[in-house]
C-alpha cells in the first residue's frame, strides 16, 4: 500500500527545472515539496532578506538556511551553541553530498586550519560555528577572507536573558550585523512564547527582519500526565507495554534521582544511561554518542540533556518530576517524534512534586520579582496538569496559539469527569483552619490527612488531635483521593504549602470556599490510567510514513539491521545513512529499480548513488 503524501508539484512541468531551491530539495534532500512556510522563508533569504524563524521542534529548520546557503555565492554560516553535535550534522550533510566543516574548541589546531583554509578557498558550502569563536578577532579576520552567503543564528533564545537557555556569548551576535552588514541573517528557535521573541529581536537587531510563526502544534506527540505513586514501576510498565526496544528520554529533577532510575531500568532488563551535570565529560559525551548511535536506548537524564539533539527517532520523553513551566516541559517533549511517527509524552505527577518546586522557589536566589516569575511558571505548568480540557489546547493556548482540541492526549482520549468538590475542600480547608486558630499549629498533607480519615497513629495522639471536631470527617474517600484533593486546591490557589516539611497553609482565596459559598470543581482521578496508545493520528499533518502489515515489517527490520551495520562501518549515527520514515516508505513501496528508488521521500542524489544498489539488494533477498 502506497503512503498517502502532501501534493508535489511536478518539477518538468511546473517550470520548476529553472527553481534552483526546489532542485536543490529534491536533488540533494530527496523531498518532493517544502513544508509550511519554508518555501517563503527559503525565498527570504535568498533574495538577501533577514528572517526570524519560530517552529517546533522536527519542524524543519535546518532546509530554511541549508538551501539559501546551497542556492547564494558563498558559504552559508551557522552559528550553533551544540558543539558535541556538529560533527553528526557536518557527517548528515556530508551524507547528502554538502561540502560542510565546524571549528569549534574541541577540534586539534591542525584539523581547525584545514577547516579555515577550505573556507577561505570557497570550498564549503556550510560552516558551523560556535558562538564563542565570533568573539575572537582571529574569527573575523577569517570570515573576512571568504565569501559570505549568509547567518544563521541557531537555537536564537540563548540570547534571551528570560529563558532558561541563556548563553552570554550570544549577546555578541549583534556584531555580526555591524560587521557585515550586506549579508543576509536567519535566527532560529523553537522557543515561543512574545517575552522571548521581543528579547531576540532587540538583542541581535532584527527589527527589519520578515517574521514567519509556524504552528507550534505537534499532531504526532501524544501528551499524557497520569497521578505519581509509584514512579519507577509506572515507567516500568509504560516502557513495557508501550515502547519495548524504542529510544526516548526520561527526565529526573536530580542526579540522585537519575542514577537511581538508570540503574532499576537496567536491572529490569532495559539498556540505559545516565546523563547528568555530575558526570566526568568522558563519560556524558560517550552517553550521549551511545544514545544517537544506538537504537532503541534510554537516557535518564536531567534536564542538561537533549538541547538540539536531532535524533529524528526518539519516540518517547517520560518526566518522573514536574518541569519548572510549560515552557521548560514544551521543550523537553519537542525531542520525541522529530520524524513525524507516533511517539508519546508521558508524565507523572504528584503532591510531593509541588510541595518541592514550591519550596526550590522559596529558596531560589534573586529578588522578589524574580520568585514572583517563577511562581507564575510554576502556576501555568499545574495548571497544564489539572486541566479536564485538552493538553494541547492548553499548550498551545499558551503559545498565543489557536486551541484545537486534538484527539491525541488523555484527556481527549479519556475524558476525565469533574466533580463537585466543594464540601470535600471544606472539610480540608477547616482543618487547617482549626489546627491554627484552635492550637496554633501547621502541618503537612500527609497528617492532615490522617487526621480527616480519623486515623489514631501515633503522631494524631501526640497532639491529642483525635479530639479535634474534624477528626474522621472525610472517610468518604481515601487516602489516594484526598492527596489529589489537596494537590488540586494548591493548583487552584486555593491552598498554600511552605518550607521544608510541606506545611499547608490558608490563602486569601480559601476564606471564600470556607466562608463566601465559592465552589470547588474537582477532576476525578482516572483508577486505571489512560489506554495505550490511542489510534493513530488521522492529521497527523504531513506525509504519514506507511502503516506496516506484517511481511513489510520484516523487511523493514532487514533494512534498518542493513542501516545498523552500514552506519557503525562508517561510524555515523543510523539516521545519517536513512531515517525511519524512508526505510518504511521503501519497505512498503519496493521499489523495483534506483529510478523508483529515488522518488522515496529522503533518497536524493547523493544517497541513491551511494546505497541504492545495496537497498535493492536487501529488497531483492527480502
Ligand atoms: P528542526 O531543526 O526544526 O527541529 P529538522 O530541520 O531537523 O527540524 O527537520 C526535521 C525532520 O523533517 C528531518 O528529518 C528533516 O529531514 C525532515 N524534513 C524537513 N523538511 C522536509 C520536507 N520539506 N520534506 C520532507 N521532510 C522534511
Ligand atoms: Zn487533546
Amino acid at each position: 500500500m502506497e503512503a498517502p503524501e502532501a501534493p508535489t508539484v511536478p518539477v518538468a512541468e511546473s517550470g520548476a527545472e529553472s527553481d534552483a531551491a526546489q532542485r536543490i530539495l529534491n536533488r540533494v534532500f530527496g523531498y518532493d515539496s517544502f513544508r509550511g512556510e519554508q518555501r517563503a522563508i527559503v525565498d527570504q533569504v535568498i533574495g538577501g532578506g533577514d528572517a526570524l524563524v519560530l517552529m517546533p521542534t522536527g519542524g524543519g529548520k535546518s532546509l530554511c538556511y541549508q538551501i539559501p546557503a546551497l542556492v547564494r555565492d558563498g558559504v552559508g554560516v551557522v552559528v550553533s551553541p551544540l558543539i558535541a553535535l556538529m560533527q553528526d550534522q557536518v557527517d548528515a550533510l556530508s551524507a547528502l553530498g554538502v561540502r560542510a566543516g565546524f571549528l569549534n574548541s574541541t577540534q586539534f589546531p591542525d584539523e581547525r586550519r584545514t577547516v579555515e583554509a577550505q573556507f577561505a578557498a570557497g570550498e564549503l558550502d556550510l560552516l558551523y560555528l560556535a558562538p564563542e569563536r565570533l568573539r575572537m578577532e582571529s574569527t573575523a579576520q577569517l570570515l573576512d577572507r571568504g565569501r559570505i552567503a549568509l547567518f544563521a543564528i541557531d537555537e536564537a533564545h540563548c540570547v534571551s536573558q528570560w529563558g532558561h537557555d541563556f548563553r552570554p556569548d550570544y549577546l555578541a551576535l549583534s556584531m555580526l550585523h555591524e560587521r557585515w552588514p550586506d549579508v543576509p541573517r536567519i535566527a532560529l528557535t523553537a522557543t515561543a512564547t512574545e517575552k522571548t521573541r521581543d528579547e531576540i529581536i532587540t538583542r541581535l537587531d532584527l527589527g527589519g527582519a520578515r517574521r514567519f510563526v509556524a504552528s507550534f502544534d505537534r499532531p504526532n506527540i501524544q501528551y499524557r500526565i497520569e497521578p505519581k505513586n509509584r514512579p519507577d514501576r509506572q515507567l516500568l510498565e509504560f516502557l513495557r507495554a508501550e515502547h519495548p526496544g524504542d529510544a526516548g528520554i526520561v527526565y529526573c529533577l536530580s542526579r540522585n534521582s537519575v542514577e537511581k532510575t538508570a540503574a532499576f531500568l537496567t536491572e529490569n532488563g532495559i539498556r540505559a544511561v545516565p546523563y547528568h551535570a555530575g558526570l566526568d565529560n568522558r563519560t556524558r559525551a560517550e552517553n550521549q554518542a551511545r544514545f544517537l548511535r544506538e537504537e532503541g536506548l534510554v537516557v535518564v537524564a536531567t534536564i542538561a540533556f537533549g538541547m538540539g539533539i536531532d535524533k529524528p527517532d526518539v519516540r518517547f520523553v517520560a518526566h518522573l518530576d514536574l518541569p519548572k513551566s510549560v515552557e521548560g516541559y514544551y521543550q523537553e517533549t519537542g525531542r520525541a517524534g522529530r520524524d513525524g511517527l507516533p511517539s508519546t509524552a508521558w508524565m507523572v505527577y504528584g503532591l510531593q512534586d509541588v510541595v518541592q518546586q514550591r519550596k526550590l522557589i522559596e529558596t531560589s536566589e534573586g529578588d522578589a520579582a524574580h520568585r514572583r516569575r517563577l511562581q507564575l511558571h510554576l502556576d501555568a505548568m499545574l495548571a497544564l496538569c489539572e486541566t479536564v480540557d485538552c493538553r494541547r489546547a492548553q499548550l498551545l493556548a499558551y503559545f498565543g496559539q489557536p486551541p484545537q482540541p486534538c484527539g491525541n492526549c488523555d484527556t481527549c482520549l479519556n475524558p476525565p469527569e469533574s466533580w463537585d468538590g466543594t464540601v470535600a475542600a471544606q472539610k480540608l480547608l477547616s482543618a487547617v483552619l482549626r489546627l491554627k486558630r484552635e492550637r496554633g499549629q501547621s502541618f503537612g498533607a500527609g497528617h492532615l490527612i490522617d487526621i480527616l480519615l480519623g486515623k489514631k497513629n501515633q503522631k494524631v495522639q501526640q497532639y491529642d488531635h483525635h479530639e479535634l471536631s474534624v477528626f474522621g470527617v472525610g472517610t468518604d474517600l481515601r487516602d489516594t483521593q484526598w492527596r489529589g484533593v489537596v494537590r488540586q486546591l494548591l493548583a487552584q490557589g486555593l491552598l498554600a504549602v511552605h518550607g521544608d516539611y510541606g506545611v499547608l497553609t490558608l490563602t486569601e482565596a480559601s476564606e471564600a470556599v470556607l466562608f463566601d459559598g465559592r465552589t470547588v470543581a474537582l477532576r476525578r482521578e482516572p483508577e486505571r490510567p489512560t489506554p495505550a496508545r490511542a489510534a493513530r493520528s488521522a492529521k497527523t499533518g504531513r506525509a504519514a510514513p506507511a502503516d506496516l502489515d506484517t511481511a513489510d515489517t520484516a523487511l523493514f527490520e532487514k533494512l534498518r539491521q542493513w542501516r545498523a551495520d552500514t552506519a557503525k562501518e562508517q561510524g555515523v549515527p543510523a539516521y545519517v545513512v536513512f531515517h525511519d520514515a524512508t526505510l518504511r516508505d521503501i519497505a512498503a513501496r519496493k521499489p523495483a529499480d534506483l529510478r523508483e528508488l529515488g522518488t522515496v521521500n529522503g533518497v536524493g542524489e547523493n544517497k541513491l548513488a551511494r546505497y541504492g544498489e545495496q537497498v535493492l539488494e536487501v529488497l531483492a533477498a527480502g
